[in-house]
Formats: structure tokens, C-alpha cells, sequence
């Protein structure tokens, strides 16, 4: 799983950050300060968000410290407007930065490029007991291999990759049309979500991993 430290001294920020990221698969840790983040630090963290002013030192100092001792890529939060910062962070070997306010989406992405340019973008990813290993397309749920048929793990993956959005059915038949051609309609939409549900959730008449949305189409 990949693993975030989060250095940011407003408490509600640091809160909504890592309930976000851990929403996104992420194994998100908060640090409140400079000293807090060096402890927590270590080269099992595959990335470091920094707030750039801490209570006890600035995120650039933290920045060269951490820079010195390990490889973890490192994302200024800088506020808006900031150029100096941006210019400072970048200097001191920062790999990217993003101004606040920002809208959670946009610092997933840029989280996601920082993660594949160096080279620690995981094949895992996991939804609650599943976990999908996309580079050998392997589904396990609390350590026991599920058996899905092409089309089941494309829809499945599909949900992966809009986690938290609600897709339509149509936007689901759109997705999966590649694999399944012409042979997909509606109605087969929903035997194949049935057929997903049936091997991915505890109880298929009450799904928690892919939810219905009334109306509107599904979840995950
Ligand atoms: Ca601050």
C-alpha cells in the first residue's frame, strides 16, 4: 500500500487529508510539526506532502532534511499566489507543489504522476477487503483469490478508477464496451453487476463494496 506522511499544523486540514487519502487506497499518517514529521519518517513512506509554514522550523528546512537522508519524493502545499515558495520548494529538490485551496481531485493526480515518475506507483490498489494486484489483474479479498471473468474485472476496475463517483449505467456500458461488444445492453449490465456483487461481496442482497445509487446508477 502506498504510504503518505502529510506534514501540516492546521488540525482540520490534516484530518480531512488523510481521511481523503485513505479514502483513495492510500495508508495516509498525519505529522503537526517539523520534529513530529522526523520521527515519523522513514524510507517506508513512498511520499511527503509539506505545508510550508510549521510551528517549530518551515517545511523547506524539513524539505533538505528529509531530501538528505532518504529518496521519499516530496509535494509543497504552498498558498496561492506564493512564487516565492514554489521557486524555494522546487530548488530544494521539491517534486511538485499545489496551491491551497485545492480541490482533492487535483492533488490525487498530481499525487498519482509524482508516485509513477519515481517509480513507486503500486499495482495495488484496494477497496475495503478487496485487493486488486492490476499488474498480474489477481483479485484477492481477505487473502482468498477471487475468480473473475474478463468482463467482471474490467467493470470492477472501472469502479477502481472512479472510487467515490457515482456512474450511470450508461457511462458503465460505455466502459465496458471494448470487451464485451455488442453483446452488452442494459439488461446484461445488470446481470454482470449481479454476477461482480455475487463474488466480491459478503452479502450480494446487501452490497457495501458497490453500492446502488436509486436512480442514478452505482458506487463504489
Ligand atoms: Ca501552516
Amino acid at each position: 500500500m502506498t504510504k503518505i506522511l502529510i506534514v501540516e499544523d492546521d488540525a482540520a486540514i490534516a484530518r480531512n487529508l488523510t481521511d481523503f487519502l485513505r479514502g483513495e487506497g492510500f495508508d495516509a499518517v498525519a505529522a503537526g510539526d517539523v520534529h513530529e514529521a522526523l520521527e515519523a519518517i522513514d524510507e517506508s513512506f513512498d511520499l511527503a506532502l509539506l505545508d510550508v509554514g510549521l510551528p517549530d522550523g518551515s517545511g523547506f528546512s524539513l524539505c533538505s532534511a528529509i531530501k538528505q537522508r532518504l529518496r521519499t519524493p516530496v509535494i509543497f502545499l504552498t498558498a496561492s499566489g506564493d512564487e516565492y515558495s514554489v521557486v524555494t520548494g522546487l530548488e530544494l529538490g521539491a517534486d511538485d507543489y499545489i496551491a491551497k485551496p485545492f480541490r482533492p481531485r487535483e492533488l490525487v493526480s498530481r499525487i498519482r504522476s509524482v508516485l509513477r515518475r519515481s517509480g513507486r506507483s503500486s499495482s495495488v490498489v484496494e477497496a475495503g477487503p478487496l485487493r486488486v494486484d492490476t499488474e498480474r489483474a489477481q483479485v484477492t479479498k481477505n487473502g482468498r483469490e477471487l475468480y473473475l471473468s474478463a468482463l467482471e474485472y474490467r467493470l470492477l476496475l472501472v469502479f477502481l478508477n472512479n472510487r467515490g463517483a457515482v456512474l450511470s449505467r450508461q457511462r458503465l456500458l460505455e466502459e465496458i464496451w471494448d470487451v464485451a461488444g455488442d453483446f452488452v445492453n442494459d439488461n446484461t449490465l445488470t446481470v454482470y453487476i449481479k454476477r461482480l456483487r455475487d463474488k466480491i461481496e459478503d452479502d450480494p442482497a446487501q452490497p457495501e463494496i458497490i453500492k446502488t445509487v436509486r436512480g442514478l446508477g452505482y458506487k463504489l
